[in-house]
């Protein structure tokens, strides 16, 4: 399809990303997401795209929802090896593509991915019920977050 140069654009529901999904505080909602699968001046096939949506992440001190503005831009260069990839002209990550059809959403999910913190916490102006009830530890003296048993908990469920 790089080679006649396609354009998509349309929206991917939350619910649908089953590896997002998990990391959600809430799977209502969809993404918006544009692509273009194109050949640049010198020859390189490449998918480029967009996407964008309002995620709600789940706080790793409080469990609670965390809005999560997601914006990200990819520019992908197809490759069919290790050594094509070596070759990719700067700018563009490397998509290893085989011979069996990819799934564009599966490929869109990575980017989503990618583009989220490493571990979602809220931070300022953002309320964090956590740091609202934790009481500085006393000196000297270690104490265990009582809400670190409550993740465990939630986690295991
Ligand atoms: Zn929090």
């Amino acid at each position: 399809m790089a080679e006649a140069g396609r354009e998509f654009s349309g929206s991917l529901d939350l619910a649908g990303l089953a590896r997002l999904a998990p990391l959600l505080a809430s799977r209502q909602g969809a993404l918006t997401v544009s692509l273009l699968l194109d050949r640049d001046e010198a020859g390189t096939r490449y998918l480029a795209g967009r996407v964008a949506g309002q995620l709600q992440l789940e706080c790793q001190r409080c469990l609670g929802a965390m809005e999560f503005a997601l914006d990200s831009d990819f520019r992908l260069g197809l490759v069919r090896s290790e050594e094509e990839a070596a070759r990719l002209p700067p700018g563009y990550e490397p998509l290893l593509v085989g011979t069996d059809p990819m799934s564009l959403a599966d490929i869109v999910e990575d980017e989503v991915l990618l583009a989220l913190p490493i571990v979602a916490l809220h931070r300022e102006p953002h309320p964090c019920a956590a740091q609202q009830h934790q009481e500085p530890p006393p000196e000297g003296e270690q104490r265990e977050n009582p809400f670190a048993v409550l993740a465990q908990l939630k986690r295991d469920k």
